[in-house]
């Protein structure tokens, strides 16, 4: 396996006595997508924000290139240079007030990279998303859903990043155009050699494009492993229950999932024990007073009753 470009190692973000984010690991290497699952609230975005740089961690190791992240804004700089983000919601995510050239040139005159030829790039950056042939006068609100979240992908392409964080791209987006919006991502990034990690509360969106998953719940890795592995044989009840969550699948595991779950829901999940002890069909009490470690490699799992592989 190549080099990991961000590797991330046991990491853990506290706020107050919420465990956001809780002993998360996994590599980023180049051409290669990591998908991040579980429900609103399980740490997904503070795991994305601790990537990038824009939060400390309270705990573990973000590494670039092998390099541990400095703390000082400037020597974050290098790091927020190499990964491109996209946003959940392109409505809310590019300035309205903003034309679409401005939209693209900003991070380039932000780097210091719109002199030396930005003009042209603003061009290749809009064709590569297709839309090589809107008006660079155009604001973003005359654009439909699709058309925004194009902009979005272009924009965090501006700087060649070597990593694209993608946080949850497709869910304020018409079914219909989800498919073209994640086909794009895959292009562009198998193109570019992109290491992208991929967002979303639906492991199916995440399962088409991972090669790895990591399954989030309460901020902490309930099972971890190759893609194929994870949705051929879950051993963990959480992501059996996220792999049945289809419109139209068995009851019990919409009553599992389905539910939409206050943050603070599942901030309180079981402090002792296991943290998903409250939901699962298979708790009993050691469930409820041990908590079980994440083991097995390469797919891991933490349950002390995973179902046999
Ligand atoms: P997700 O992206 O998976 O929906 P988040 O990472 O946004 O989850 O949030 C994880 C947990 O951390 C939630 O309980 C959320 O309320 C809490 N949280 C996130 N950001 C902050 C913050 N800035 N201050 C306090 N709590 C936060
Ligand atoms: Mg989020």
């Amino acid at each position: 396996m190549s080099e990991a470009i961000v590797a991330v190692e046991g990491l853990s973000k506290r706020y107050g006595s919420v465990r956001a984010v809780d002993d998360v690991s996994f590599a980023i290497a180049p051409g290669q997508t990591v998908g991040v699952v579980g429900e609103s609230g399980c740490g997904k975005s503070t795991t994305a924000r601790l990537i990038m740089g824009l939060e400390r961690p309270s705990g573990g190791t973000l590494r670039f290139r092998g390099e541990p992240y400095g703390s000082s804004a400037r020597a974050l700089r290098p790091v927020r240079r190499a990964i491109g983000m996209i946003f959940q919601d392109p409505y809310e995510s590019l300035d309205p007030r903003f034309s679409v050239r401005e939209l693209i040139a900003e991070p380039l005159r932000a780097h210091g990279r719109w002199r030396d030829g930005g003009e042209t790039r603003v061009g290749e950056l809009l064709e590569a998303v297709g839309l090589g042939s809107v008006s660079l006068r155009a604001a973003p609100t005359e654009f439909s859903g699709g058309q925004r979240q194009r902009l979005g992908i272009a924009r965090a392409l501006a700087l060649d990043p070597a990593v694209v964080i993608a946080d949850e791209p497709t869910s304020a987006l018409d079914v219909s155009v989800q498919a073209q919006i994640l086909n794009l991502l895959l292009e562009l990034q198998r193109e570019r050699g992109i290491g992208l990690l991929m967002i979303s509360h639906d492991l199916h969106v995440v399962r088409r494009m991972s090669d790895t998953i990591v399954v989030m719940y309460a901020g902490a890795v309930m099972e971890q492993g190759p893609a194929s592995e994870i949705t051929a044989r879950p051993r963990h009840p959480y992501t059996r229950a996220l792999l049945d969550a289809i419109p139209g699948t068995s009851p019990s595991a919409r009553r599992l999932v389905g539910r939409p779950r206050t943050a603070s829901g599942i901030a309180s999940a079981a402090s002792t024990g296991c943290p998903f002890a409250t939901r699962c069909p298979r708790v009993d009490d050691r469930c409820r007073s041990e908590r079980p470690p994440l083991t097995g490699v390469p797919h891991a799992v933490a349950c002390h009753y995973p179902e046999s592989a």
